[in-house]
């Protein structure tokens, strides 16, 4: 039975999964400093020890490489902090563009797919990093990182990779794609807000701007969120099997709008949709009233809408950038989730445009 509100906001944040509900409040009832050398300091350490290894395993890094941060913001700040000049992709999302605000942008073709001969020629003035997202949060994107880091490496730079919006919805390889600095967050994937970590592949190096204490091997001082971690953890370890795009590719096939991104590869969750002629708030506003929770432009930080940065550097016409939502599954959703999105957009879309659209595209 489909629940009495269906989220479909999972990019901004998913419900937190019952393992990781149990896991904080276990490690919250339990208590302890890691740091602490008697018994409930052990057990805390046991905790974060764990969490370490299921955070490490869902994108096969070495627990010894996984960094605790506070979430995806504070990773991508850690990751490119100190290293001169810096290349990063357009499409990125704020506290990569913001932590580099002298990086020089990479484009992105119509359909959100970095132009790999622009990376290639400012790779020749020798960069020290280059930042580029593995899947992008407002369209769903997948980029091609792998080749990102051939052509970094062969110009000696590092490479930094936020996967937040990837980890958990399709694997993830530390190895495969040969980033040197990889960032998660708990909250995408199931897991609590307010934590996440940087990855950091043994032997790169990591300035740190913090200093207090020595944990995180000296790599992050503050003792550590455990309950957070351990939600982390059992979230990671609950989300290993990814996402499947039946949910997706039923909705995108039952709604007449264009989907954006739609000739790359993208995750199996994401759908950025324009419905023509209707302002993304509008169709935010309405979708709520009707029990339907979607996103309209980016992550909307700071709670209103602003034009998107990504669509427009993908040469999406205003128009359609204003007509665009955000629709993203995940590891609840089920498909009386997807009736109900379609049909309260049907009934939305024939009383503001007076047409109707079944048969606009085969269902
Ligand atoms: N990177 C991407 C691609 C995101 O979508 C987000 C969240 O919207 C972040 C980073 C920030 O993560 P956090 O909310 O954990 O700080």
């Amino acid at each position: 039975m489909a629940a009495a509100y269906t989220y479909l906001d999972h990019n901004a944040t998913s419900p937190l999964r019952p393992v990781a509900l149990d896991a904080v409040v276990e490690a919250l009832q339990a208590g302890g400093n890691p740091s602490s050398v008697h018994r409930p300091g052990r057990a805390a350490r046991a905790r974060l020890d764990k969490a370490r290894k299921q955070v490490a395993g869902l994108v096969g890094a070495l627990p010894s490489e996984v960094v605790f941060t506070s979430g995806g913001t504070e990773a991508n700040n850690m990751a490119l902090r100190g290293h001169g000049r810096v290349l990063v992709s357009a499409i990125e999302h704020e506290s990569v563009l913001r932590a580099v605000p002298d990086a020089e942008r990479l484009p992105v073709d119509g359909n959100g797919l970095l132009d790999l001969a622009t990376l290639e020629r400012l790779l020749a003035a020798r960069p020290a990093l280059v930042s580029v997202m593995l899947a992008n949060n407002e369209t769903g994107v997948i980029q091609p990182v792998a080749e990102v880091v051939r052509l970094a490496r062969a110009a000696g730079a590092l490479v930094h990779c936020d996967a937040v919006q990837a980890a958990g919805k399709v694997p993830v390889d530390l190895r495969g794609l040969g980033v040197d600095y990889l960032s998660l967050s708990a909250h995408k994937l199931g897991g609590p807000t307010g934590v996440g970590a940087l990855v950091v592949r043994a032997g790169a190096p990591l300035a740190t701007d913090r200093v207090g204490g020595g944990q995180e091997a000296w790599r992050r001082a503050g003792t550590e969120n455990v309950a957070g971690i351990a939600g982390f953890g059992a979230a990671a370890e609950a989300s290993r099997d990814g996402l499947t795009p039946a949910l997706r590719d039923r909705l995108e096939a039952s709604l007449p709008g264009k989907v954006h991104g739609a000739g790359a590869p993208r995750l199996p969750n994401t759908s950025c949709l324009s419905m023509p002629g209707v302002k993304a708030e509008t169709q935010v506003m309405a979708l709520d009233l009707a029990g339907v929770a979607v996103s309209a432009g980016s992550a909307c930080s700071s709670g209103k809408v602003s034009r998107s940065a990504v669509l427009a550097a993908m040469g999406v016409d205003i128009a359609d950038a204003e007509t665009a939502i955000r629709i993203s599954c995940g590891w609840n959703t089920v498909f009386e989730d997807i009736e109900r999105l379609i049909a309260a957009w049907q009934a939305l879309y024939t009383r503001v445009t007076y047409s109707d659209f079944s048969g606009a595209r085969a269902a």
